[in-house]
């Protein structure tokens, strides 16, 4: 299987094809189908197996291929990663793999003056990619409105639960709404894992590589 013969939004294809991305990954295949088609997803997968791509691209496509209209002022995808590394190298993946489409992002995360970032969030954005400490902080100030968010990706959930994040994170999940596509990744499936995987997914299709 390739890129090429995938049902993914054109300019995507063309985007994978600037990388000399030819053959997705195995968390690629199994996830861009089922998310694509808008189930949820349950990925257990490292770092390194190509799992930003596995959520970017059927954001990409949904946002870019359907959704992309009038330009909204409140993020369409929320992206909640553990580390303001982690965040970044998500923000560049977006900017590699929707280079040729509309759809905008913008990063949050703590560790430096908010200010720039307010700046960014009010400009106006169809995915926000967070750290959740940030994220709740400029919610709390009324800078983000997550009530349009449709599409909601949980990076490396152990780390989260590790970092001690779990009440920032059901603090977030509270303000998106009920309906929305959710995919879910960690490198580990412990059983609490499991259970906020259960809390946050309705349905999911479970892909372990
Ligand atoms: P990730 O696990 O998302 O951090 O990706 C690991 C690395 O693999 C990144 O440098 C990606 O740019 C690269 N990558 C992702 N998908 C593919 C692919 N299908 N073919 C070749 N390289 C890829």
């Amino acid at each position: 299987e390739t890129f090429a013969s995938m049902d993914l939004y054109g300019p995507l294809k063309k985007a994978l094809a600037d990388q000399n991305y030819t053959t997705p990954t195995p968390i690629q295949s199994q996830t861009i189908p089922p998310a694509v088609a808008g189930n949820d997803i349950l990925g257990c997968a490292q770092t390194g197996t190509g799992k930003t791509a596995a959520f970017a691209l059927p954001i990409l496509d949904y946002i870019a291929g359907e959704k992309l209209q009038a330009k909204p002022r409140r993020p369409l995808a929320l992206v909640l990663a553990p580390t303001r590394e982690l965040a970044i190298q998500i923000a560049d993946s977006f900017k590699v793999y929707g280079k040729h489409t509309k759809v905008r992002h913008v990063t949050v995360y703590g560790g430096v003056n908010q200010n720039s970032q307010v700046r960014s969030v009010a400009r106006g954005s169809e995915v926000m990619i967070a750290t959740p400490g940030r994220l709740i902080d400029l919610m709390d100030q009324g800078h983000i409105d997550l009530s349009d968010v449709e599409q909601f990706v949980l990076d490396e959930a152990d780390r989260m639960l590790d970092m001690g994040f779990l009440p920032a994170l059901k603090q977030i999940v509270k303000a998106l709404p009920k309906e929305r596509q959710s995919l879910f990744f960690s490198a580990t499936l412990a059983p609490k894992i499991r259970e906020l995987a259960s809390e946050l997914l309705f349905n999911p299709i479970s892909v372990d590589v």
